[in-house]
């Protein structure tokens, strides 16, 4: 059966109303933040399982470096708060003991142990920030297990601060705004009274980029890939390494690995 000629005009007039409308403010009207489109340089970069492993060995080869901490917080519009109670943070330094609080490394040289980690949302497997938000502005994307995050939905409740056990959430107490010392106009800021954290940089894979901290690490001491391909460096990584995760205990299963 065919569609009348009205009901064609319609539709198409909708369409182009849609995509004009998607093209000037580069969001989908009333869509997470997950569909934030922008019009992307490449084609998506897709993967079942995405995981990052931290090489600390490579990593600590160059001291004091924070250029991926930079990177991401530049990319992700994070402002800059000289109290640290206001503090957000969604790439940052922990030392080895905060980082693994419950394990004990015989394996692991001393050389290690009271030395810096680069730490963030390990977009666990069984995450139970996910479990506790009443409004599902957080969720784990089916996809690809990235746990994503709408800061549109968020009603600061601040329960998926409490349940998260990395300490990855940061909530914002006070406008972020004034505090970005330079705004990207390709991710969007947030308000006071919403919770952030790292998104794996989906914004960036929907681009067909890698995530920022990956790029800005010259050591090349922080890669990313899809566990569940064979050929894949994060897998290889992990094969052929020795490899711990955070808080393995509680079942949360972290996908942030760190070769230790
Ligand atoms: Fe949620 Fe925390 Fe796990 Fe990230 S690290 S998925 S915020 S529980």
């Amino acid at each position: 059966m065919g569609i009348d000629r009205r009901k064609f005009l319609t539709l198409a007039g909708v369409s182009a109303l849609t995509v004009i409308g998607n093209k000037v403010s580069g969001v989908v009207p009333g869509a997470n933040s997950e569909d934030v489109m922008f019009v992307p340089d490449k084609p998506a970069l897709t993967g079942s399982r995405w995981a990052m492993v931290f090489d600390a060995r490579k990593c600590l080869e160059e001291k004091n470096c924070t250029k991926c901490i930079e990177a991401c917080h530049k990319v992700h519009n994070v402002p800059q708060f000289d109290n640290p109670k206001d503090e957000i943070k969604w790439v940052w330094k922990e030392n080895f003991e905060n980082t693994f609080p419950t394990q004990e490394f015989e394996n692991v040289t001393e050389q290690l142990k009271d030395k810096p980690f680069i730490v963030m949302c390990n977009h666990c497997d069984n995450p139970p920030c996910v479990r506790v938000c009443p409004t599902q502005s957080t969720w784990k994307r089916e996809k690809d297990g990235i746990v994503m995050m709408d800061m549109h939905r968020c009603i600061g409740c601040r329960y998926c601060v409490a349940a998260c056990p990395y300490g990855s959430r940061s909530f914002n107490w006070r406008d972020p705004r004034p505090f970005i010392k330079e705004t990207n106009p390709e991710f969007p800021t947030r308000t006071r009274g919403v919770v952030e954290k790292c998104n794996f940089c989906a914004d960036l894979l929907a681009k067909g980029k890698l995530p920022a901290c990956v790029t800005a690490c010259d050591k090349g001491a922080l890669v990313f890939g899809d566990l569940e391909d064979p050929e894949s460096e994060v897998r290889k990584l992990l094969k052929d390494r020795f490899a711990i995760r955070r808080k393995p205990a509680l079942g949360t299963n972290p996908q942030v690995y760190y070769l230790v």
